[in-house]
């Protein structure tokens, strides 16, 4: 590593955080009815020597909670003294919509789609305007920690612009077990941070409203092996577990009747053209449809809530250049590993995953 010069103290929402301190920062981001502030809580790790400055920021949509945790083990690993660059970590940014479990903000706006923000916007706008200025901004590099939308659970997956560079090189750094090349979407985070020239990847696992051990543990894995890739902290001489696949396309399987759904697969899984993914019936069990697989590809996605409409997106598929049985033994050996690795302070679930 070249010798660094000594860091540069930044400034967050009027505070100064000096080279080499640690500060536990709380920023306004817009009032509640009772005209009491709504601050997010912002820790402000500053190396004392200068390197990136990365935001990793979680619960955008506020009910989308393993980043946070994902956030904590991050923040629990990090010693300020060793670190080389500003690592800025959110752990609940959409704090509106997390006291209400919610996705979205009161006005049912999804802050997500509210990049770069209005100053003197609707409370989504504002909230954005805040972030996007008083910290987005200062950053070169972002991740942003999500999981799948209500009802539905994700494969842990990095969505990114493979055609940004610097967004590639942090998606391979990342290292989970899928990457998909995802177009960007006006309004988000992403896009946004994009057009001003900073990379962001978005990491997906997992689904809303749970703590669930494989995927905060491949999170936290992957964060800290981009923080290693962008020298912010020391090289390990462990060679990547696994090299990342990416996806050419996904496509989702929709729902073909109303009724109660049963799925016949996992995530990770291989489905092979016309195989049956899963059936919906009436809930006694008669006018059984089902659904079936209009192409081979892998499991990256499903809906988990038992009862579906017609036209709702049950499966979402991955495609891959490689053949899907080398995938699949690839996310399997990629799953079994995150599962033992996990953290025993984690303890959800049935212990299979
Ligand atoms: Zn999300």
């Amino acid at each position: 590593m070249a010798r660094a010069k000594k860091n540069n103290a930044i400034d967050i929402g009027g505070e100064t955080i000096q080279a080499g301190e640690h500060a536990s920062l709380e920023l306004e981001m817009a009032r509640l009815y009772t005209h009491a502030p709504l601050n997010v809580s912002i820790e402000v790790l500053n190396g004392k020597l200068e390197g990136p400055i990365l935001l990793v920021c979680a619960a955008i949509h506020g009910d989308e909670l393993n980043g946070i945790e994902i956030v904590r083990q991050i923040l629990a690993k990090v010693d300020t003294e060793k670190l080389r660059g500003t690592l800025i970590a959110i752990p609940v940014v959409n704090v509106f919509g997390f006291i209400h479990k919610s996705r979205y903000l009161p006005d049912r706006r999804d802050l997500n789609r509210s990049f770069p923000g209005s100053e003197r916007g609707s409370i989504a706008g504002r909230m954005a305007y805040q972030l996007f200025n008083e910290v987005i901004s200062q950053c070169t590099h972002v991740i942003d920690l999500h999981t799948a939308a209500i009802h539905r659970t994700n494969l842990p997956q990095i969505r990114a612009n493979l055609d940004n560079e610097g967004a590639a090189e942090m998606a391979k750094a990342f290292a989970a077990p899928v990457m998909v090349d995802a177009a960007l979407r006006d309004g988000s985070l992403r896009a946004e941070a994009e057009a001003i020239g900073i990379p962001v990847i978005t990491y997906e696992a997992g689904e809303a409203l749970r703590f669930e051990p494989y995927a905060i543990n491949a999170g936290v894995r992957g964060v800290i092996r981009v923080m290693r890739h962008l020298g912010m902290l020391r090289q390990s001489r462990r060679a990547l577990p696994y090299q990342p696949v990416t996806a050419r396309a996904t496509r989702w399987v929709r729902a073909e009747a109303d009724g109660i759904f049963r799925s016949h697969i996992a995530l990770g899984e291989r489905v092979t053209k016309g195989q049956i993914l899963g059936i919906i019936s009436d809930p006694a069990g008669s006018n059984e449809v089902e659904i079936k697989a209009s192409q081979s590809g892998i499991l990256i996605g499903q809906q988990t809530l038992p009862v579906v409409n017609e036209g709702d997106a049950v499966f979402h598929i991955a495609f891959f250049s490689q053949s899907d049985e080398l995938i699949e033994q690839h996310l399997e050996g990629y799953l079994d590993q995150v599962r033992d690795d996990q953290d025993d302070e984690l303890r959800w679930g049935i212990g299979t995953l």
